[in-house]
């Protein structure tokens, strides 16, 4: 029996390297989004498997008050990676998780209760975080959900400036919204969450669940901003499509953050896969690359088909293209026609998430791809 809660798709996968993955017939697709940014260096990366492989023969699992080299491998990894005043490291096995934390921990450290979120805005399926996610379809079946959350127009910096009070214990938002749209906020719109946040004693969460490991062309996305929040999450790529999350926060939320924890936080297999996946990233000097290839995408995308869409809008390689039809044919069309796999954004735009190592000759593919399906759409 197949699972009830997938839609599931026409194309049955069986293996995966780099930015492609194979069916079962050995047909290839480029990958730009069946992954959903959980693989930021490709698939099967040698590195992170043989360091899960390894761990893996050695001590699969013990709980996280024994102290094991791999799972303080992954800590020092990741205080290194989080911009400076996040050293505080607890480590979960979603993105969901890593943002329930966050709100638990801002609760707790403020000691006040309200939650301002954003409009349009994703931060998991949980029954907290599902409070602070915006579209009512995934949220309605389940009411009441937890109380005292605030939505706020996403990019309005004067609304963030009349909900944020000094009954506020945390602001949540996505850097750029995905799941909603990409959506990008005005340049300023980041540093008013912050001094909002700031001057009302409230705790600034940044989901970086998907924007985070380099998607955006900076390790997180905040950078671009110059900004940093009291609390940063991140999940998706953080062990190359193993299950984790994290939650990296300030010294302030740390001390107040009260009981919070889970029998698989920092397992000994996932953390020797987190510490070897951000290592390569910061090494190889990933999101670097990603900037380069996320430019030249666009600049494609935008000389090929600007014409044709609504926009073509994104940062790095999270890049939308809102479409003037429905994103679902262009979507299928892609990936039966052209062996590409893609991702929606809502109903009208098309999304990609490519593992960040895609080169031009990827990025070409794509361009030409939907050319070919976007020039049927306009004759
Ligand atoms: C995917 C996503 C989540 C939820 O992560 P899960 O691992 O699916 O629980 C939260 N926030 C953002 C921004 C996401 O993209």
């Amino acid at each position: 029996m197949s699972g009830f809660v997938h839609t599931e798709k026409p194309i049955r996968l069986e293996r995966g390297e780099g930015v492609h993955l194979y069916d079962e017939d050995g047909s290839e697709y480029l990958d730009c989004g069946a992954s959903y940014a959980c693989a930021p260096l490709g698939h099967s990366h040698p590195a992170v498997t043989e360091a899960a492989r390894d761990q893996l023969e050695r001590l699969t699992f013990v709980q996280a008050s024994y102290p094991v080299d791999s799972r303080d491998r992954a800590h020092t990894t990741l205080e290194a990676a989080a911009p400076s005043e996040l050293e505080n490291v607890w480590l979960c096995n979603s993105g969901t998780e890593a943002n329930e934390a966050a709100l638990k921990f801002a609760r707790s450290a403020t000691e006040n209760s309200k939650i301002v979120a954003t409009m349009q805005g994703f931060h998991g399926r949980t029954m907290g975080a599902l409070s602070t996610t915006w579209n009512s379809a995934y949220r309605d079946p389940f009411e009441p959900l937890i109380g005292d959350v605030e939505f706020v127009p996403y990019g309005d910096s004067e609304a963030l400036a009349e909900a944020v009070d000094d009954e506020t214990a945390a602001l949540i938002l996505e850097p750029i919204q995905g799941e909603g749209g990409i959506n990008l906020p005005p340049a300023e719109y980041l540093a008013a969450a912050r001094e909002h946040t700031e001057e009302a004693g409230a705790a600034l969460i940044l989901d970086e669940v998907q924007t985070g490991m380099g998607r955006t062309g900076t390790l997180w996305a905040c950078e671009r901003a110059g900004v940093v929040p009291d609390i940063l999450t991140t999940a998706k790529g953080l062990a190359n499509g193993l299950p984790a999350g994290t939650t990296l926060c300030a010294d302030w939320i740390a001390e107040g953050a009260g009981s919070h924890n889970s029998t698989f936080s920092g397992g000994p297999v996932v953390s020797a896969a987190i510490d070897a996946t951000v290592s390569t990233v910061v090494e190889e000097e990933i999101p670097a690359h990603a900037a380069e290839m996320g430019e030249y995408l666009e600049s494609e995308l935008q000389r090929n088909i600007g014409d044709t869409v609504r926009e073509v809008r994104g940062a790095g390689l999270m890049v939308g293209i809102e479409v003037k039809r429905g994103a679902n044919r262009v979507l299928r069309e892609l990936a039966l026609e052209h062996g590409i796999l893609a991702l929606p954004a809502g109903r009208s735009v098309v999304r990609l998430l490519p593992p960040l190592i895609m080169e031009e000759e990827h990025a070409d593919h794509v361009v030409e791809a939907l050319r070919d399906v976007l020039g049927e759409e306009s004759g």
